[in-house]
């Protein structure tokens, strides 16, 4: 648990000026290049970081070629990787209150959520991969009497990993926790405003053991360091989680160098669909705005699609609206705030502009829709709710990233499935209903990496995460995650 004294106490602390980390150093940009990095919470200078050019990466990744090369972490004994992982993970534990506060102050998360969402879950992601390390075999191919053949499970080499602001240590813990445990170097890219917690887990790495040149953190703008990152002809795989933009331009950039494989983790354009037959509609709207207010809507999986069974529309967006008038908004680094800033200016005008762009579309706006909190200095949006929106609207068909519901009415389960999956995304959807057959259609006939029954939201390291359709390629989390980061090598020995 963490206090509201634990966060009053370095809620101001200066931060430290970032540096790239390359070869186990700390270093400045070759060319010297800063960026400054504000907070959203206020819109006061925070620090700045190093701003990483094609150089540095290069850099970057000749160590983490050579670290791969001497076998001082590939070719460890996975009794040695799993105890540097499970290291890794007490550390992040150790320092958990100090990581919540710092990646609020440079993101805007709303803390209480944040404490196990970020810091918490990177610890159990280091140690759910740490544990995986000495359980899994390789295998015996059913082949005839005079031959043996196995199928070795190898580390593929360098990865590239470029990581959001959103959620910056769960997502970049999936990442570099998966790629680390089976013995692969990476040269990790965190997002331009929310790099601090990332620098802080790379120190932690190191404290931990883990040896120089095996993660190597390059900070700074996507269109610089990450775009030499994905066109570097020694990087073996990309693992990307952002826009479906920036995921096109990975694709490109490997096929204009070295066809890396690159794996994506997309938006999404999210249903949440409310029948007139679930057990409890209370709930129901209470879990749904949290869906999709929870770290104002930015998270690629938030409910942002309502789809409510039209003989109870009126009545359930009341209670919406209701929950969402409710929702205490404010300084993400008050323990009691359920929603805190936007990361960014630049995010909060566009989010503005969409709503802006709903009222021109005829969608009626039941609450929300304006910047509030401004006094503060930082970045906030009332809750935003839309009924009646139009499903081929742009509201309805983009993804957003912001506190903005859009409410869309649907008559029976054929029609609800329709307007679920009309959206070129694939990546998290819910179903709410006591009728246990419908949910199981639903299940089935949902595009979406996800289908949540009676709730939204909610997911393990068990289990795991990936998009369909646009959302994307590939998987996070769970052990399927190694697939990305291991080759399959078969040996075929003739007896
Ligand atoms: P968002 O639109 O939500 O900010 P992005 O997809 O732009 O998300 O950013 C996700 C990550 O991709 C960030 O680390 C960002 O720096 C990086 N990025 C942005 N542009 C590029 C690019 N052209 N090439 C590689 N990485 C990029």
């Amino acid at each position: 648990m963490i206090t509201q004294e634990q966060v009053d106490l370095i809620r101001n602390d200066p931060v430290a000026k970032g540096s790239l980390l390359i070869g186990g150093d700390w270093v400045s940009s070759r060319d010297g290049a800063t960026l400054d990095v504000e907070s959203p919470i206020n819109g006061h200078a925070l620090t700045t970081i190093a701003d990483a050019g094609a150089a540095d990466v290069d850099l970057a990744v000749t160590s983490a070629r050579a670290a791969f090369d001497s076998g001082v972490w590939s070719r460890a004994a996975p009794l040695h990787r799993k105890k540097v992982l499970n290291r890794i993970a007490d550390l992040i534990e150790r320092d958990q209150v100090d990581l919540a506060v710092l990646g609020s102050r440079d993101n805007g998360t709303e803390i209480a959520f944040s404490y196990n969402a970020e810091p918490g879950s990177a610890a159990a992601t280091f140690r759910y991969y740490a544990e995986a390390i000495d359980k899994m075999y390789g295998q015996i191919a059913p082949t005839s009497e005079d031959v043996l053949a196995l199928v070795h499970r190898e580390a593929i080499g360098v990865v590239g990993a470029i990581v959001p602001w959103n959620f910056p240590l769960m997502i970049g813990a999936w990442k570099l926790a998966a790629a680390l445990s089976v013995g692969n170097s990476v040269v990790l890219k965190p997002a331009e405003t929310a790099s601090l917690t990332l620098l802080k887990l790379a120190a932690i790495c190191l404290e931990a053991g883990l040896p120089e040149g095996v993660l190597n953190v390059v900070t700074g703008q996507g269109g610089k360091s990450g775009e030499a990152l994905g066109l570097h002809m020694d990087v073996d795989v990309l693992t990307f989680t952002g826009s479906g933009g920036v995921g096109r331009r990975l694709l490109e950039y490997s096929a204009a160098s070295n066809l890396k494989r690159v794996y994506l983790e997309l938006g999404g354009k999210s249903p949440n669909i409310v029948f007139s037959d679930a057990a409890d509609l209370d709930a129901a709207a209470m879990v749904s705005c949290l869906g999709i207010f929870r770290n104002s809507g930015q998270v690629c999986v938030s409910g942002s699609r309502l789809l409510v069974q039209e003989s109870i529309q009126a009545a359930f967006v009341e209670k919406l609206v209701a929950c969402a008038q409710g929702l205490k908004l404010g300084d993400p680094l008050d323990l009691t705030t359920q929603m805190g800033a936007v990361n960014s200016a630049a995010q909060l005008s566009k989010n503005l502009a969409y709503a802006a762009g709903a009222v021109a579309d005829g969608a009626d706006l039941r609450t929300g829709g304006a910047q509030t909190n401004a006094k503060s200095g930082g970045y906030y949006m009332a809750p935003t709710i839309f009924d009646n929106v139009a499903p081929s609207s742009r509201l309805a068909c983009d993804e957003v990233f912001g506190p903005i519901l859009s409410v869309i009415p649907f008559k029976n389960e054929e029609d609800a499935v329709r307007i679920a999956n009309s959206t070129e995304f694939g990546l998290a959807s819910a179903v709410w209903t006591a009728d246990l057959s419908k949910a199981h259609r639903m299940v089935r006939q949902i595009r979406a990496g996800v289908v949540h029954v009676n709730t939204y939201g909610g997911a393990d390291l068990t289990v795991p995460l990936g998009g369909h359709g646009q959302s994307g390629n590939g998987y996070d989390r769970s052990l399927h995650a190694l697939d990305k980061f291991t080759n399959l090598k078969s040996a075929w020995i003739k007896l």
